[in-house]
This record gives structure tokens, sequence and C-alpha cells, in this order.
């Protein structure tokens, strides 16, 4: 057995009993666990610090997905076939898995789709269509991520309803005095993201949570760039649905998750339909399924699912507060380190901030620093990180991004910044 299943076996063991090891994680050891970072790029050792766009997957990870299509492959919910019976089992228990991470109370309020992109589009289309009405109000935040955008503005097309947006501030937090003052009893939704993609920022979503209930609105949390870095607990948030996508976590891509109170899942109507999402159908009327399912038409990505819910298990095997106490010393590192280059300025200066530094160099486009950083085996993202608001705001049309996983070593981090200044020799 590797040493990751063993420490996935023990963790399960002993759930609920003793927590994991609390001496500080040994990430060069993880490392080895990822067998596409043994490889070298243009003759370097590969350092992978694109983690915000996807992560990379450990082996425990691969053997479970490996496994699933060798040993279990079926359709799952519609056959008394054992490999079927199998496959259903396997698909629970990862949605099972991953109530249990997000803190939720129940795996029926966990609904599987392709990602966190699907899963708003389901809010937006679903619960968006049910309750907005013209003069109703869907607020929104200047950092959001386009894919917690234009799902907002497709709803408010079909409904008339308007967008409000909450600005950031000059260090890529948000201005929490404006959002009260947007709040009011047009409101109805208010989506924001838990972590910034383009600027790291940690938003305080248990404090917006608060504010938005008061004023009688529902709360959407796009948690793709928080459920990698710190323990997300859905309950003590109060979120009413919190969207993710399983690639950002170590797990397969074409996977991810909406977790929603359950009582609001009852009360949406389906926004596809098709297969497993029924209970009856004739030509005269159809009967839906009771949620998750009445929110999973047709064949769901059981071998992805399945990969999640490993992805999930390796992750708690680690301890998230081990994680999150390694990631924010690397970022700490990083700080300090990216400060020590010359005409380097960090975009987003928050006071809490997660698994990404964007920066710009002076003079030197970004894509010229992915460019010249690529061939020092050094794996960046430049651009407007799908964010483009953001880059509006500090006046930008792209950054440099370095983003970080659990397997990032202050190796990395020293890599990075001597990459940086190849780049800078370059430009002369
Ligand atoms: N929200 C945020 C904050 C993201 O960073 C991303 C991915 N870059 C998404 C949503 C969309 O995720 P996906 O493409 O996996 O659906």
């Amino acid at each position: 057995m590797s040493a990751a299943a063993q420490r996935v076996a023990a963790a399960a063991m002993h759930a609920g009993t003793s927590g994991p090891d609390p001496a500080p994680l040994d990430a060069s050891s993880i490392r080895v666990e990822f067998p596409i970072l043994w490889q070298s790029v243009h003759g370097k050792p590969l350092v992978y610090l694109d983690n915000a766009a996807t992560t990379q997957k450990p082996a425990c990870v691969l053997d479970a997905v490996d496994a699933y299509y060798r040993c279990d492959n079926a359709n799952v919910h519609r056959a008394v076939h054992t490999l079927s019976e199998r496959a259903t089992v396997a698909f629970e228990q990862a949605r099972a898995q991953v109530a249990r991470f997000v803190g939720a109370r129940d795996s029926s309020e966990i609904v599987f789709t392709r990602g966190a992109t699907e899963a708003l589009n389901l809010v937006a289309s679903s619960y968006g269509d049910m309750v907005l009405r013209e003069s109703d109000e869907v607020v929104l935040t200047e950092m959001e991520h386009h894919s917690n955008i234009v799902p907002w503005q497709m709803a408010c097309a079909r409904t008339g309803a308007t967008l409000r947006v909450v600005p950031i501030d000059d260090r890529g937090e948000l201005d929490i005095e404006a959002f009260g003052n947007l709040l009011g009893p047009r409101t109805r939704i208010v989506a924001v993201t838990h972590v910034s993609n383009a600027l790291g920022t940690v938003n305080p979503v248990a404090e917006l949570v608060a504010m938005a209930h008061a004023a009688g609105a529902k709360v959407v949390v796009d948690g793709a760039q928080a459920l990698p870095h710190a323990s997300v607990d859905v309950a003590a948030l109060d979120c009413d649905f919190y969207a993710f996508s399983g690639h950002k976590v170590y797990a397969p891509m074409g996977v991810g998750a909406l977790y929603a109170k359950r009582e609001l899942l009852d009360a949406m109507p389906p926004w596809q339909g098709g297969g497993d999402m029924i209970l009856s159908v004739t030509f005269e009327k159809t009967l839906y399924n009771v949620p998750p399912y009445k929110f999973e038409a047709g064949t769901p990505d059981v071998g992805g699912a399945v990969g999640l819910g490993a992805a999930l298990a390796w992750l708690e095997s680690l301890g998230i507060e081990r994680v999150a106490a390694h990631e924010n010393d690397l970022m700490a590192y990083a700080q300090q380190a990216l400060l020590g280059v010359a005409g380097l300025r960090v975009v987003g200066t928050a006071a809490r901030k997660a698994g990404v530094h964007s920066f710009m160099l002076e003079g030197i486009h970004p894509h010229d620093v992915g460019t010249i950083l690529d061939h020092q085996g050094v794996a960046i993202r430049t651009g407007h990180h799908c964010a483009q608001p953001v880059m509006q705001h500090f006046g930008i049309a792209a950054t440099a991004r370095a983003s970080f996983a659990v397997y990032n070593t202050r190796e990395d981090v020293d890599r990075l910044v001597d990459g940086l200044h190849e780049v800078k020799e370059v430009f002369g």
C-alpha cells in the first residue's frame, strides 16, 4: 500500500476520534505523490505554480479513477446487476464524502455538476428564474470570476431584474459599507466569491451572509478558490448555496458540486430534463425525482465523482488545517521574496489572501513574463484570469499570477524569483 493510501485508510479509521498528525506538512514528500511533477520542462525540473487554474492529481486519485473504470464501471441508479450496484454505491459514497467535507447536514444537499460554472448556472437558472421579478436586484461584487457574473446577467435579462455591484478598494478588498448600502428590500440574491482567483482576497463570507440574510436575500458563494486552501463549513457560514470544481481540489476535470440547503432544492424547479431526474413520465405529465437527483439529468460523471471523493479523502488525511498552515507560510514567504524583485508590483494586497499572488513587472508584458518563466521550467498563468472587471478596476489588461498548492515548496518560490530575475535580464 502506498504512503498516501495508508494515510487515507488511517484517517478513515480514526475519523471523528483523533485528528491528523499535528506536525507541519512536509511538502516535498507530498510532491512525490504527484507523478506529473516528476518531469522536466525545457530541461529544468517542473515548478508548477498554476494551481488556481487547475491542480495536479495525486496517485491515489488517479488509482481510484483507474480502479473504477477497470472494475466497477456501469451506469448508476438504473440496474440491478452487480456492476451497476457497485457504481451506484461508489457514486453515493463520493457524494457523502463531499457532504462531510463541506459540512452539509445531508448528502441530498449535494448536487454533482461539471464544475463551479455549471453549479452557478444551475442556481441562476433554477433559483434565479423562480424568484426574480422586474425591479428585483441581484448583488454581486467587482471581484467575481466571469462564471459568477454572466449567469446572473443572463438571469436578469430573462426576468427583468437588475444587477448591482459591490466595489473593491485598491488593495482588492470588498467595500463592506457599500455592500450594506446596496442591500435593500429589492435584493433577492447575493452572489459572492469566497476567494478571488485574480487577487487572492479572502472575503468575510459569514459576515456577508448575515448581512444579506438580515435584508431577506439568499447567498450564493463561489467556493472554487476556497475549498483547496482552507476548511469550509457551509453550516457555519450559513450560506444558501456553495459551488466548487473538483479539478481545483486535486480531483479530475469535469466534475464538481453544488451545495444547497435542502428546503431550497425542494422548492426549486429542475433546470435540465432527461433520465434520472424523473419519477415517472407520460406525454401528459412528468413527475420529478427528489433532490439531488432532480438536478442531475442524464448519465453523471461517475468516475469523476469517485476521483473527487478520493481527492477529498486524501486532503482530509493530510488535515486541511495543516494544508492551510503550510500554504499560508508559503504565501508569506512568496510575498517577501517577490518584494525583492525590483519593479515588481503585487496586484491585490488584501489583509487576508489565499493561494494567489498576482503581479506586474514594470515595462514587461505579463505574457512575456510567463513565456520566459516557462523556459525556466516554471509554470504560471498570465492574462485577465476570467475576471475582466478586476483588471478594469486596476486599469490593466492582464497580470502574471503565481498560485500555490499543498505540494509547492519554498524552493519553488525561489525558482520563481530566479526566473523573474532572468526575465529582467532578457528585457535589459
Ligand atoms: N470561480 C472562480 C473563482 C474560479 O477561479 C473559477 C475557475 N478559474 C471558476 C469559478 C470556474 O470554474 P470551472 O471553470 O472549473 O467551472
